[in-house]
């Protein structure tokens, strides 16, 4: 028996990286995962396929978020699956996960009104609709799990309206933190410093040594370690702490 044995989850964005690190880590333990994706449906596709080698249990949920009709479509996929998997619609743990960035190197004076739109769309409009639509599911005692960036500490101009989003889904944590209590739901956000996602970026040597000094361990973070500490917030002796920020950047903000 796993710590999130007869739990369901939803991991948005969870075809690749973290997202699909969390995914396989809950379901080791025993959730029931649903793995959200985008434009990448083999992939999500393997995710669910690596939870079953494993024993465990997944199905695939596909959304675009950012665009009309996204939260419907989402919760449409989801509840059906619940449905299918456990015979009823109840939900234990959300991890709002599903972002994305700007190209690296992108000045803020070159940022487009459309680029600004979708950053918020996507990690902060998104997450907190998909929160609001989840408050109909979730259980007494459930989690809510927003992944944010260790960006949000440090300055970096190239990345200004990407740390903007974020800092907009950590006071999703702290507001509703104060919302969920009484019903014993907890909601915290969890910091990933520079985490290898498989992208291009991650396989050139220099870049990765260099991009490894900023942890004080001197490595990139793996997706697995993220996946760790959402696995732990989502777990029974995670219950006593609401609205607070899990650093995950291995020690990347040390200064
Ligand atoms: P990733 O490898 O690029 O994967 C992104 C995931 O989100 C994919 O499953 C993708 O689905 C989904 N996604 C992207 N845009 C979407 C959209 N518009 N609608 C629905 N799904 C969408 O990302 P990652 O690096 O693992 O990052 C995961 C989270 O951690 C993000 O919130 C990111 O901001 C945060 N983070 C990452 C790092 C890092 O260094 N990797 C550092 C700090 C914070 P498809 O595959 O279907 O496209």
């Amino acid at each position: 028996m796993g710590k999130l044995s007869g739990r369901t989850a939803l991991v948005t964005g969870s075809s690749r990286g973290i997202g699909r690190a969390t995914a396989v880590s809950l379901a080791r333990e025993g959730a029931l995962v649903a793995v959200h994706y985008a434009h990448n449906e083999q992939a999500a596709q393997e995710t669910v396929g690596l939870i079953e080698k494993d024993g465990g249990r997944a199905f695939t949920v596909h959304a675009e978020l950012g665009v009309p009709g996204d939260i419907d479509q989402l919760f449409h996929g989801l509840e059906a699956g619940l449905k299918q998997h456990t015979g009823q619609i109840a939900l234990d743990i959300l991890v709002n996960n599903a972002g994305e960035t700007l190209a690296t190197g992108t000045p803020p004076e070159e940022i487009s009104v459309e680029q600004y739109d979708r950053l918020f769309a996507v990690n902060a409009k998104a997450p907190f609709f998909i929160t609001q639509r989840a408050l109909g599911l979730l259980t007494d005692g459930g989690r809510v799990i927003n992944i944010s960036s260790g960006l949000t500490r440090v300055a970096n101009p190239s990345q200004a309206v990407y740390a903007m989003t974020k800092g907009a889904l950590e006071q999703l944590t702290l507001h509703f933190a104060r919302h969920l209590a009484p019903r014993g739901i907890t909601i915290n956000t969890v910091t990933p410093g520079l985490t290898d996602n498989g992208h291009d970026v991650f396989k050139i040597p220099e870049v990765r040594e260099q991009m490894a000094r900023q942890s004080a361990f001197n490595r990139l973070g793996e997706p697995e370690d993220i996946a760790r500490v959402v696995t732990f917030i989502a777990s029974e002796e995670a219950g006593w702490t609401t609205g607070a920020s899990f650093d995950a950047t291995g020690g990347g903000l040390l200064g």
